[in-house]
């Protein structure tokens, strides 16, 4: 057994209603370090490339990670993939809180659900005791109250995931809640719960982790605790979370607004990060093993209905579900928080798809005798309710909207799919790129669509220039590489972007816990890139090529002007998409068609994918040479 993992995986057959341990590989950790690591490299190896994302074939990997459990910064995250019914490629969404580390406390570091169960179903593990168990009584039940009763009947000490009505009836981004109001959140993978018809899982680990060296874990940990404490960025993120940055956004010019029409919200303050302390806060709230406490846990009164706790309304949320829908007061933006939230329902494409259907009102493509009478106008928690309630139930046009973006698009007609804010069928984070034209390269680029975090560039945009298109590329290709590694060891990334925790003392803490003396930067970021290059070619072999096709966002990206605010003018064509897209392909070694080239699949020892691709006629042609060192071959000198 590897020191610093709980040794444990489970293979859970929902069909057969069985149950199989098995030990962690050693070989297979090393190789895939956990979280998006084993997620990806288990759903290409194992999910047929015409299976359907909502049927038995496809698998649901929960895996916390080698840093989950352990007192460093912060070992709180765990990942929950599959193939994506929203994107219909390799998907994966982290979670905080502490789901992940009372896995590993209970020995667990993999479980893989196959199959579907013939009634609802939830997955208890007491430690070894690891038992499918009837959910009936929860079935049909929020997110949140789900949790309560779960706690209720099996005690407060236990740690949950689960699903609300929206994974049940399988809207394609659908989330998995825990710890009252964190998610795993992006690519629908709360509908794959749903289609396997499970509830929940339900942990509690009494067990302790081994690590190889404690003392070296825990002196290092200190230290690095006493010196984040007085990182000038410690405190604000302390007192405010991630909502400080909605007024930093707007003032920068890339907030989303009225589903991204302009990238300035002229009424932010009254849903900013000031507000939500000054109006909502009841306690801020932590993951395990975090001193940073990002977490506003709020409440929310608005007239004529119940007060609302909610976990947030954090960053994403309040921009998407914020100005993005004119949402103009903190109450209201937590509410709408807490109504996706008990739905179980990904806020940030939520937030989005309402936008894109308020617009679509506004615009006359919708009209009320398609909303059951209702409208849908901007600012309204009326419209907004009945729009959820639709979707969850898959009402009428609700149903279109449940199914995504093109889907919801084609019912509509009349050009709507202008309007729908996506690349992949991933509704885009909270900002608008096209003042910041390496932050759109990011989203086009990204492999699970739309999403800021795989590559986040935009300090970068404004140092190298908003106007600036070149150079780009190996930034996001390199940010790209960096950013998987927390993704995959389930660590939070924060600390790393925020207060300054290197890389370098990442790695260590890893050393010190497996007592992989050897692990180096360059092996982290070759995993990256080899994750990165199975991802690609996972995509293709689920959807065809060229690759390239499916990399532009919609036209509302290179076809309009930003009209207002601080980035008023801003423009870009598809011209200059184009230029970025060379450009990152020549960095990525894939051919210009965005298919991955043999020799960079050969060079990552990714066999199996040149011989799948090459099956379909989908490598691509590399244009020049690799460069001789892997890993770190598109390390821009800026790093
Ligand atoms: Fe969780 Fe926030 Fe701490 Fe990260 S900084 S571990 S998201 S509370």
């Amino acid at each position: 057994m590897v020191p610093g993992f709980g040794g444990s995986t489970l293979r859970i057959d929902l069909s057969g209603g069985t149950v199989t341990r098995a030990p962690l590989d050693p070989a297979f950790a090393r190789a895939w370090l956990g979280g998006r690591g084993y997620v990806d490299k288990i759903v290409y190896d194992e999910v047929p490339r015409d299976a359907d994302p909502l049927g038995p074939e496809n698998r649901l990997v929960v895996t916390p990670g080698v840093f989950s459990g352990h007192f460093a910064p912060s070992g709180s995250k765990c990942c929950f993939g599959a193939v994506s019914p929203l994107t219909n490629g390799a998907g994966d969404s982290t979670v905080g809180g502490h789901f992940g580390p009372e896995l590993k406390f209970a020995g667990y570091d993999l479980l893989v659900f196959e199959g579907i169960a013939t009634t609802p179903t939830y997955l208890f593990i007491d430690d070894d005791r690891v038992e499918l168990r009837d959910a009936a009584a929860y079935w049909g039940h929020g997110t949140m109250d789900a949790e309560r009763m779960l706690k209720e009947d099996l005690g407060e000490d236990v740690e949950i995931a689960c699903i609300g009505p929206a994974g049940e009836n399988l809207v394609s981004f659908a989330c998995i809640g825990h710890d009252y109001g964190r998610q795993a959140g992006r690519c629908g993978i709360g509908a794959v719960m749903g289609s396997k018809r499970l509830k929940a899982i339900v942990v509690r680990g009494t067990k302790a982790l081994p690590v190889h060296d404690l003392p070296a874990l825990k002196a290092s940990t200190m230290e690095i605790m006493k010196r984040t404490a007085q990182h000038p960025n410690m405190a604000p993120w302390q007192k405010y979370g991630t909502a400080m940055f909605i007024g930093w956004s707007n003032e920068h010019g890339v907030y989303p607004a009225h589903n991204f029409q302009t990238t300035y919200f002229e009424r932010h303050p009254g849903i900013d990060g000031q507000t939500l302390v000054d109006r909502l806060l009841v306690s801020h709230k932590a993951c395990f093993g975090c001193w940073m406490n990002c977490g506003k846990y709020s409440r929310a009164s608005l007239p004529g209905r119940e007060a609302v706790y909610v976990e947030g309304p954090e960053y994403e949320t309040g921009a998407l579900c914020g100005g993005n829908c004119g949402f103009d007061q903190i109450e209201q933006v937590a509410y709408v928080n807490w109504l996706f939230d008990r739905a179980g329902i990904d806020t940030m494409t939520g937030g989005g798809m309402a936008a894109f259907a308020m617009e679509c009102y506004e615009k006359g493509l919708i009209t009320r005798d398609r909303l059951e009478g209702h409208e849908m106008r901007w600012g309204s928690i009326e419209d907004l309710e009945h729009f959820v309630d639709m979707l969850v139930e898959r009402r009428g046009i609700g149903d279109a909207f449940a199914r995504g973006y093109a889907s919801a698009a084609a019912q509509i007609g009349g050009g709507a799919e202008r309007l729908a804010c996506q690349v992949k069928g991933q509704g885009m984070s909270g900002y608008d790129g096209r003042p910041a034209p390496g932050m759109l390269l990011s989203y086009m680029t990204a492999d699970i669509g739309a999403h800021h975090n795989r590559s986040w560039t935009i300090t970068m945009d404004e140092d190298l220039g908003k106007n600036v298109l070149t150079g780009k590329a190996k930034v996001v290709v390199h940010l790209q590489h960096i950013r998987p590694f927390f993704d995959t060891v389930s660590c939070c990334r924060l600390f790393w972007g925020e207060v300054d925790v290197s890389d370098e003392e990442h790695i260590a803490a890893i050393r010190m816990m497996t007592g992989w003396h050897d692990l180096t930067l360059e092996e982290i970021l070759l995993l990256s890139e080899r994750v990165w290059n199975i991802n690609r070619a996972h995509y293709l072999e689920r959807n065809g090529g060229p690759g390239r096709r499916f990399d532009y966002p919609n036209a509302r990206f290179y076809e309009e002007e930003v009209p207002t605010g601080p980035s008023q003018g801003a423009r870009l064509t598809l011209e200059d998409l184009d230029l970025m897209l060379d450009e990152y392909y020549a960095a990525r070694g894939w051919g210009k068609d965005g298919n991955p080239s043999r020799e960079v699949l050969l060079d990552l020892g990714l066999d199996t994918c040149v011989a799948n691709l090459e099956r379909e006629g989908l490598l691509g042609t590399l244009t020049e040479p690799l460069p001789p060192v892997r890993g770190e071959r598109y390390k821009p000198k800026a790093f």
